[in-house]
């Protein structure tokens, strides 16, 4: 919805409004807010809201803290009751863009690493990108005291009708929220792990998917504490069993066209779109500890558990990173299967549209498209179709990342650098920890 500076002013009023949130997410995808009462709402529809960024991660160093919140009036809207219950009023929320006191945007605000890459691709001649995700998530119980387990009541499989699920239950408030809140769900069910769900909205351009995803996650969480229940997107919670994705259908469009569409071609793929899928293959490796930047999200991407783990295209195997579906037309897409539901959507779709980009602009061509099941594939053979393996662990994909100038250019200087040293940092406590694993292993035998 378009809504102007004083559209939004008369409705906070006339719906009596007593709290404005200005949201906005750091640099490791975290919601932020700052919440204000109705005698800052002027002020805060003003963009003239300063909080103080060095106290955010991966925001700035204290000697240049002050930050202005710069409310984007096309985010607005009012939490429906499911989510924040009326007793102390009502709440409503904008998405912010992060600007210095001199009013130049904030080049560490992952919105606008997103914003400089659409711009970028609207130089090329193309309208947008639109970004169509399929987040996936578990619920579980909370403990006594409201901690988070990782126990499920439910033994349901993907797409089980009425099981006895708890999860349902809290999976049609999510969607009814989500609903009033303005998304437009497609589908929702339950997936293929017990516990595990996913709600799917209606794709849009890559900005307001961005959003939709910070708020979606937001949502979520927030329903399931309602049924005592903690939902989680960390990408795999329990070994042995299918993570959570977050399937990202991509596609371009030009003076209104789909740009991925000719009706002639092989495959009935345009140049444009074969392009594409070779910028997202060529960039896999670099652009990986955005899509899934967790230490977590690779023990997610492993063989037999419908996560890629090699780079490679197919026109319908799931086993691939990139999968293109049936449809053509205006549905004409690229399925990119390896991002999860941890990554910052503003930096995942950066990462996306930046690998794209620069296949279209070198005009790079894909190799031929693989049909078969890669999890059965020999090694041999994987060599011999020039199959890649996804990098392995959080630390090799931030080694990748950090030899691509491309995706690197995407994010900027500022929000490159501390990104990095933010998840080397992860990846090192990770690795001078003494897990389980290796005391059941090793605490005996040695
Ligand atoms: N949960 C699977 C994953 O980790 C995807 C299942 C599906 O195809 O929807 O990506
Ligand atoms: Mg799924
Ligand atoms: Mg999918």
């Amino acid at each position: 919805m378009a809504y102007s500076q004083s559209e939004i002013r008369q409705i906070l009023d006339s719906e009596n409004v007593k709290f404005l949130r200005l949201q906005f997410t750091d640099i490791m995808g975290m919601n932020k807010n700052v919440e204000l009462p109705v005698s800052q709402f002027d002020k805060a529809l003003d963009g003239e809201i300063m909080f103080d960024g060095s106290s955010i991660e991966g925001f700035t160093r204290i000697e240049e803290s002050d930050m202005l919140l710069k409310p984007d009036f096309d985010t607005f809207l009012i939490f429906p009751t499911l989510v924040e219950g009326d007793a102390r009023g009502k709440v409503a929320r904008l998405i912010c863009d992060i600007a210095y006191p001199d009013d130049t945007p904030f080049p560490g605000d992952p919105r606008y690493v997103l914003k400089r890459q659409i711009e970028k691709l609207q130089g090329m001649g193309f309208d947008n990108m639109y970004a169509g995700p399929e987040p996936e998530f578990f619920l579980f119980w909370r403990d006594h005291e409201g901690r988070p387990t990782t126990v499920t009541h439910d033994a349901a499989g993907y797409f089980d009708l009425a099981p006895v699920d708890k999860g349902e239950e809290a999976r049609r408030d999510m969607v009814n929220a989500l609903v009033e809140m303005g998304f437009e769900i497609e589908a929702a069910h339950h997936e293929v792990a017990p516990g595990q769900h996913e709600i799917d909205f209606k794709y849009e351009d890559a900005l307001t998917t961005a959003d939709n995803i910070s708020t979606f996650k937001l949502i979520v969480k927030r329903i399931a504490i309602n049924h005592n229940l903690h939902a989680t997107f960390m990408p795999k919670p329990v070994a042995g069993i299918n993570g959570s994705g977050m399937h990202t259908h991509l596609s371009l469009f030009k003076d209104g066209q789909n740009a991925f569409y000719d009706e002639g071609a092989e495959y009935q793929l345009s140049d444009t779109a074969l392009h594409w899928i070779a910028g997202l293959l060529e960039h896999a490796e670099g652009m990986v500890a955005l899509t899934n930047p967790t230490v977590n999200s690779y023990k997610r991407l492993t063989p037999g558990y419908e996560a890629p783990t090699n780079i490679a295209w197919s026109a319908s195997n799931r086993s691939a990173m990139i999968r293109i579906p049936a449809r053509r037309g205006v549905g004409t897409r690229s399925e990119l299967r390896m991002p999860d539901p941890a990554c910052n959507p503003y930096l995942a779709l950066s990462a996306m549209l930046a690998a794209g980009m620069d296949g279209i602009a070198n005009r790079l061509m894909p190799p031929p498209p693989i049909q078969r099941n890669i999890y059965h594939m020999s090694v041999r053979d994987r060599r011999k179709h020039k199959i890649r393996e996804l990098p392995g662990t959080l630390r090799e994909a931030i080694n990748a990342l950090e030899k691509d100038p491309v995706i690197k250019s995407a994010l900027g200087e500022h929000a490159y650098s501390h990104f990095v040293e933010a998840k080397r940092q992860e990846f090192d406590a990770y690795r001078v920890t003494v897990h389980e694993w290796e005391l059941d292993t090793y605490l005996a035998e040695y």
